[in-house]
């Protein structure tokens, strides 16, 4: 098995990132990550660079160390990549990429394409995080390390429901559970509760949303001038898409937002039929089979033609 301890020989200073726009697994596995480095390896200089977090992962050790700019210039001896399935996704973090002495990534996306000098990549597992822990020593892990591996968990797997779940990632949040975490916090405060715009939010992409295709699709959008209107940030929009996905007869779900006039992030979620990865891919994103992500230019128009002429192509 491929330890993280393996990758550490001679090694002195390590920088971590993850993707941009940081999820819970993503944040997750990077902050499980770092705490267990700096807590085990006290002798290594580590560095962990994100986009800003939501508040609500806060209270995970070590998040106000996280460093949310890329101004200084370093050179790592060792750069490690968590859930992330191309350089591109890594933003301005991958200055210290190119630069740094030894590279891995360490991630679960069937789109992932080994950027890095070592790629630990299975596409099996429901998240970095499960990932990550099957790297480290058991014996190592203490409650910070765990409570942070198992918010990842439980946010890529939707609360241990998605098809991404198994039997070793049931095995692993056991494990995790016996650290001593706060398991019924993490999953009410992080994954279920939602802010009062949250909801109101949640309820307009709802009411607003359209099905099509006999129903199989569902899509709804929230535009610039929402935001403003409610005054929330992308990360207020978590969820949204998993609501539409549950609707009775669907199949596809899509939801989006604009990021900039014409530009769309897409999110893509389905039950069992379709690949949406391929969708994703085809636009150049990527992601899993039934949860994939893509940024689309146009109208909404154009993005929904686009997008449902390679889903027709799936739905047999
Ligand atoms: P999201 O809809 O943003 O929650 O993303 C669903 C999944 O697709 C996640 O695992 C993402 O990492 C992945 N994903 C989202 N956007 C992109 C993108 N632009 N390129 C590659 N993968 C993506
Ligand atoms: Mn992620
Ligand atoms: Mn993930």
């Amino acid at each position: 098995m491929n330890k993280i301890e393996n990758y550490l020989e001679g090694v002195k200073t390590v920088g971590i990132t993850g993707h941009r726009r940081p999820d819970g697994d993503c944040i997750g596995s990077c902050l499980g990550l770092y705490n267990y480095l700096t807590k085990n390896y006290p002798e290594l200089s580590v560095s962990l660079y994100l986009e800003s977090i939501a508040d609500k992962f806060v209270f995970l050790k070590n998040s106000d160390k996280i460093i949310f700019n890329t101004e200084k210039d370093e050179e790592f001896d060792l750069f490690i990549v968590l859930d992330s399935s191309d350089l591109e996704r890594i933003g301005e973090t991958v200055k210290y990429f190119d630069k740094a002495k030894k590279t891995l990534c360490i991630d679960h996306h069937i789109s992932n394409n080994n950027f890095a000098m070592e790629n630990v990549v299975d596409a099996k597992l429901s998240s970095a995080s499960e990932l990550l822990y099957m790297m480290l020593d058991e014996d190592k892990v203490d409650k910070y390390v765990a409570e942070a591996l198992y918010l990842g968990i439980v946010h890529d797997s939707g609360v241990f429901k998605y098809s991404n779940t198994s039997y070793n990632t049931m095995a692993i949040a056991g494990k995790l559970m016996e650290k001593g975490i706060d398991f019924t916090s993490i999953i009410d405060d992080t994954f279920y509760t939602k802010t009062y715009v949250q909801n109101q939010i949640l309820g307009r992409a709802l009411l607003e949303s359209v099905v099509f295709y006999d129903g199989k699709c569902i899509f709804s959008v929230v535009k610039k001038d929402e935001f403003d209107f409610y005054n929330i940030t992308s990360a207020d929009l978590d969820g949204v898409v998993e609501q539409l996905r549950i609707t009775k007869g669907v199949e596809v779900a899509i939801f989006m937002y604009e990021t900039e006039p014409m530009e769309y992030k897409i999110s893509l979620r389905s039950k069992s039929e379709v690949d949406v990865s391929k969708v994703a891919e085809y636009f150049g994103g990527g992601g899993h089979i039934r949860a994939a992500g893509v940024m689309m230019h146009g109208t909404v128009y154009d993005v929904i033609n686009n997008l449902s002429e390679q889903i027709s192509l799936q739905l047999g």
